[in-house]
Formats: C-alpha cells, sequence, structure tokens
C-alpha cells in the first residue's frame, strides 16, 4: 500500500512493513503509524516482545521489510541536505 503525501512527489513512502521474527521467523504484515516509531512489538506467532536493535529508531527498522516512514522520507530525500 502506498500513500501520496503532499504531491506526487512523495509518493514512495510505504505505510506498510513485513516484520520478520528473529525468534521463530514468523512474518507478518504489520501497518506503520505514518510519524511515529513503534518500539515495542509482540509477536503474534511466538509471542515474544520485540525491541530495537541498538541504532535502529523501531521495530519497523529493526525487523520490518521497509523502514519506518520518517527513515523512508530521509532515504527518499525529503531532506535534501542530507543527501549522499
Ligand atoms: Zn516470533
Amino acid at each position: 500500500m502506498k500513500i501520496a503525501i503532499g504531491g506526487l512527489e512523495r509518493q514512495m513512502i510505504t505505510y506498510e512493513s513485513v516484520i520478520r521474527c528473529p525468534n521463530c521467523h514468523g512474518e507478518r504484515r504489520e501497518a506503520m503509524p505514518p510519524d511515529a516509531c513503534r518500539v515495542l512489538y509482540t509477536c503474534t506467532y511466538c509471542g515474544v516482545c520485540l525491541q530495537p536493535k541498538p541504532g535502529d529508531c523501531c521495530v519497523f527498522c529493526s525487523y520490518g521489510s521497509q523502514p519506518c516512514p520518517p527513515i523512508q522520507w530521509e532515504r527518499a530525500g525529503g531532506a535534501q541536505e542530507h543527501r549522499e
């Protein structure tokens, strides 16, 4: 699922991420809040409580197929001055 924000140039942000549990390797598609990081995630398969790895801002960045929206913004060039 992709949602456009503020015009066409923002359309690359994805608000779904497939979280892969490092404990049981179960995968589940989760919706991400557009402007908040999620720092706790309970695996629906094995019940383990996941927390972000050191250096990551949220569980989506650590375990998801997509990083959280704020990170996607940065990588997409949303913050032009941080271009690599
Ligand atoms: Zn699990």
